[in-house]
């Protein structure tokens, strides 16, 4: 087995839309990026590309590549789960965490644990997420900006795996 972590933040700016874990959140407020900003996804690939020992997804997928703009980190995350099947591991299970003062996410958690667990091709329960405010505090609690934090498990699906 291998464990992976991942971590994301995204400013909250006007005029841009909010997609977290693949689905468009109601708010009149959306994440900047080069990509669609979907911070939650993002997290979650790091955590997967971590545990597979693969490079970064900023490596992976550049910021300056303008081949990634307004990209669809959906369709980034499906690629990371081919990837992380080519390199011998099968997902085990997943677990997120989205700090955010505002929105409320709670409305939309069903939804993007389907959609996650749609691209990755694993039930949804094997997609924990879970969504904290930080009581006002630091710059999620001012509502300048969205973190996310993922957790993988990976089962080598090859059998041995010593060295890779
Ligand atoms: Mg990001």
């Amino acid at each position: 087995m291998r464990i992976g972590t991942g971590i994301d933040v995204h400013a909250l700016v006007y005029n841009r839309p909010l997609v977290l874990g693949g689905v468009r959140i109601d708010s009149p407020m959306g994440l900047e990026g080069h990509s669609d900003a979907d911070v939650l996804t993002h997290a979650l690939m790091d955590a997967l590309l971590s545990a597979a020992r693969l490079p970064d997804i900023g490596e992976l997928f550049p910021e300056d590549d303008d081949a990634y703009e307004g990209a669809d980190s959906l369709e980034l995350l499906k690629l990371v789960r081919r990837m992380v099947a080519e390199a011998g591991f099968a997902i085990g299970d997943v677990d997120l965490a989205l700090c955010a003062q505002t929105p409320k996410v709670s409305p939309y958690k069903e939804r993007i644990r389907a959609t996650l667990a749609g691209a990755l091709d694993v039930p949804v329960a094997s997609v924990g997420l879970k969504a904290t405010t930080f009581e006002h505090l630091g710059f999620v609690g001012r509502g300048e900006g969205i973190l996310a934090m993922a957790a993988c498990i990976l089962c080598d699906s090859l059998g041995g795996g010593e060295g890779r």
